[in-house]
């Protein structure tokens, strides 16, 4: 897929307006660098955003509250997508990023979002982590390099 120089920040912006069902019940907040640019393919990373944001929305409640990080630290840019919703128990916790694993109802989910997400994030030289706890919320940490390197 297409290869480019582009704003992260731009990337949640997309992602959220494609999300809108998903997130319109909830509250949004935005903690955006002024700008945070990556070289890499616009359309797998916001598809890593849309199962980010999807999870959060789906793990919340009519209190449900999305926090927007972006921030630039030396050469790498940084995005946390958070929530207070379920939290992840930790037992769980080590299988979230298997293929197929789910906890949700045929229907609500395949288990393959945070899958992919790695792939995505680890073919752009980057890292994706996962901070939670039970019954106060989930934070996603998405590290890339500000320039990737490809052939
Ligand atoms: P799916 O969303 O289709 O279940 P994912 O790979 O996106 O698959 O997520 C795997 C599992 O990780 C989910 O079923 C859920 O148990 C857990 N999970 C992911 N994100 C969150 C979150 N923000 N809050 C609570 N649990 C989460
Ligand atoms: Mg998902």
């Amino acid at each position: 897929s297409k290869v480019a120089h582009f704003n992260l920040n731009d990337g949640l912006e997309s992602t959220l307006v494609i999300a809108k069902n998903v997130v319109k019940m909830k509250k949004i907040e935005k903690r955006y660098a002024r700008e945070a640019f990556v070289t890499g393919s616009p359309s797998q990373i916001n598809q890593v955003f849309l199962n980010l944001i999807t999870n959060a929305a789906q793990a919340t409640g009519a209190d449900g509250v999305i926090t927007l990080t972006t921030r630039v630290e030396g050469a790498r840019a940084v995005v946390q997508v958070a929530d207070n919703g379920s939290g992840i128990p930790p037992d769980v916790l080590p299988k979230i990023f298997d293929p197929f694993f789910t906890t949700k109802k045929i229907g609500e989910g395949t288990g393959l979002g945070l899958s992919i997400a790695y792939k995505i994030i680890g073919e752009h030289g980057g890292t994706i982590g996962v901070d939670s706890k039970v019954g106060v919320g989930t934070t996603f940490t998405i590290s890339l390099p500000v320039e990737v390197m490809r052939e």
